[in-house]
């Protein structure tokens, strides 16, 4: 039984090392959840089995507060400059005093430093830079970063630093869903997981997709072959099992270093993860040790910052944009102008504390920026003398929409127009019903929802399932075809899938992958409806404060009224599907011989329909041979290779209820 487990445990880190660390999938999900599973019932018929390095423990916890933590050896700062002068002079120096020295160039990721413990190879505990000689434990919301090992391959006694950071594809598709939720925008990728490491509850913390570069070891035990450069540590920490960065390079001298800086300025903006410099180091440990430190920086590194990606601009108006929860967003309208390869016309504002902060006036001349971040926004204004003369710009106090009075809402900063039936607020919620994300009516946009919302045959989503045909040919230039387009796509969302409904209801806090959650556990509305707070907080990744907010929505007047008159226009949600898999995802399958149950045909497209791929010929990058009868040479090679060779019968258990 004990083998059995850490048979599991040491598989299932592996596999997560070479999905999250390696970025190179080893196994199926499918292989990969069949082993959790088993993992997870041996360790709940067992609980004294259960150690801190099983990857059971990375799902989380909800702490009280984070406890601050002294950190055994400080965190120092780095010295940085904007010119490659200075290190030259830098370099120059230590040549003087130690001889030539190699230097180790490292992107600098723009993060949330970290510093994390291991204990004869496992993870005991993680700790934020804080002020870099106390900082928080955070070691519950670190586990749930699989890119964190939780056990090395190797028993080694060792404290890393590294840098937490969020991919900036995921940065921006948490914003797009905190867009669509009404909810809070975060300004760029490092707050994005500043913000989201800092959960006390660790299930949020696992909900967003976070990674971590290692760059520095301490080791605190016996080690066998010390490191002697910084290079060789480094190395020596992608063996231990830790993801480190690729575009590492040791140079020769600083015009080497220098060239590294140089071509980063420009390839930067092609990673997936933000990086406002380089770090430059002395690679022989023992002339760092002999350089030592200054008060807050180690004299044997030191940063060049890339110049940031700012021009300046004319500040046209400030527009005032109401979403569909009321919020009204300042938006900045300016005179068009190129900022990283792209035309900019329009920049954030975020809310209107940060108009205030910025004083940020109508004519301005203002400074915008993109770096990392993705949206332009501004960030700062030139206060000359005519900034003064100009007026002040105030926050809008009532809707620009309705012209109904805004309020503030509880601890919140933004304004609101609460009337229900403010014309912008409606036609942003009904433009969300029908997006992509919602019930993706696509052939109904923002302009025509316009249209149908100021010759009143619109009111509210519902209405959308009242239109005629000959309600869409009163439009401007719309002509039967598109009208019979508009009709049909209206229709046919009819029987959308539970969770398109759920999303398109704007339930507060309850964004597209809540509204799956949520459809896969109850698989009818009238389930959800009826459902009590202690039955929604049960599922799982939905508080309290979550299950609140959707118990309340369904008990409230306007949504019994609605949901009685979609039921009268036949808008039913169909049972959720479950053939959404990805299970066969980064996969290769090659077929050979004859199948009995399906064609060859039939077996590729049920492959592609669980994400995988099929090839015609067998070679080291295959990952399954799927053989029926008198199979062939292919078999042969297969077996030579040592690649997997599924019978018809295990090629079905794997896709067994999920493809038809
Ligand atoms: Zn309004």
């Amino acid at each position: 039984m004990l083998d059995r487990i850490n048979f599991l445990k040491d598989e299932i880190n592996k596999a997560n090392y070479k999905y999250y660390v390696e970025d190179n999938p080893s196994i199926s999900d499918y292989e990969y959840d069949k082993m959790y599973a088993e993992l997870k019932s041996l360790e709940e018929q067992n609980p004294l089995l259960i150690t801190p390095d099983s990857p059971t423990q990375r799902v989380g916890s909800v702490s009280e507060k984070f406890l601050p933590y002294k950190h055994k050896y400080r965190l120092y700062s780095l010295d940085n400059t904007y010119e490659y002068d200075v290190l030259e002079d830098w370099y120059k120096k230590i040549v003087k005093e130690y001889g030539e020295q190699k230097l180790v160039c490292e992107l600098k990721i723009d993060g949330l430093a970290i510093a994390l413990t291991y204990e004869k190879g496992i993870f005991v505990r993680g700790v934020t830079r804080g002020d870099g000689i106390t900082g928080e434990d955070i070691t519950n919301n670190l586990k749930t970063i699989k890119a964190i090992p939780l056990k090395l391959f190797e028993p080694v006694d060792v404290e890393v630093r590294g840098e937490i950071y969020m991919p900036k594809t995921s940065f921006e598709k948490l914003n797009e869903e905190n867009l669509a939720n009404g909810e809070k925008l975060f300004a760029n990728p490092r707050n994005a997981a500043a913000g989201s490491i800092r959960q006390l509850d660790s299930k949020i913390t696992a909900k967003r997709d976070l990674s971590m570069f290692c760059y520095t070891a301490i080791f605190t035990g016996t080690v066998n072959n010390l490191p002697k450069t910084h290079y060789e540590s480094i190395m020596y920490l992608k063996k231990l099992g830790f993801k480190t960065n690729p575009n590492i390079k040791l140079c020769d001298n600083a015009n080497e270093a220098i060239k590294y800086c140089q071509s980063w300025d420009e390839k930067r903006f092609s990673l997936d993860y933000a990086t406002d410099g380089v770090v430059i180091k002395v690679n022989d440990l023992l002339v760092q040790q002999e350089m030592g430190f200054t008060s807050r920086a180690p004299k044997w590194a030191t940063a060049f910052k890339f110049p940031p990606e700012e021009v300046t601009t004319t500040l046209i108006k400030i527009e005032e944009s109401v979403g569909k929860t009321g919020a009204i967003t300042p938006v900045a309208v300016l005179e068009p102008v190129l900022l990283g390869g792209s035309t900019v016309s329009r920049a954030s504002l975020h809310n209107f504390d940060e108009v205030g902060r910025l004083d940020v006036r109508i004519g301005d001349r203002v400074y915008i920026k993109k770096a990392a971040e993705i949206i332009p926004k501004v960030v700062k204004v030139i206060e000359d003398e005519e900034h003064f003369n100009r007026p002040q710009y105030l926050p809008p106090e009532y809707c620009p929409s309705c012209g109904a009075k805004l309020n503030t809402h509880d601890g919140e900063v933004n304004l609101y127009c609460d009337n229900p039936e403010c014309p912008a607020k409606v036609c942003a919620r009904i433009e969300f019903w029908v997006s992509k994300d919602a019930m993706d009516i696509d052939k109904v946009g923002p302009s025509v929802i316009e249209q149908l919302y100021n010759k009143g045959f619109i009111k509210s989503p519902v209405d959308l399932y009242k239109l005629s045909m000959q309600d869409f040919m009163q439009l401007d230039l719309v002509k039967e075809k598109s009208a019979f387009n508009m009709y049909t796509s209206i229709q046919n969302s009819k029987n959308n899938p539970l969770s398109r409904l759920i999303t398109a209801f704007s339930i507060k806090n309850v964004g597209k992958e809540t509204a799956n959650v949520l459809a896969g556990e109850f698989e009818t509305l009238e389930k959800l409806k009826s459902a009590d707070i202690e039955q929604l907080s049960k599922v799982e990744g939905i508080g309290e404060i979550i299950a609140q907010d959707i118990y309340e929505f369904f008990r409230n007047p306007e949504t019994i009224s609605m949901l009685e008159e979609l039921k009268t226009l036949n808008v039913e949600p169909a049972p959720p599907v479950k053939n959404v898999y990805d299970d066969f995802k980064g996969l290769t399958f090659v077929l050979t011989g004859t199948l009995q149950n399906m064609t060859r045909d039939e077996a590729s497209e049920k492959i592609k329909q669980m994400g995988g791929k099929t090839s015609s010929s067998v070679s080291k990058n295959t990952s399954y041979v799927l053989a029926g009868e008198n199979a062939g040479s292919k078999l042969d090679k297969a077996e030579k290779l040592g690649v997997i060779i599924l019978s018809e019968k295990d090629f079905l258990d794997m896709i067994k209820g999920k493809v038809l």
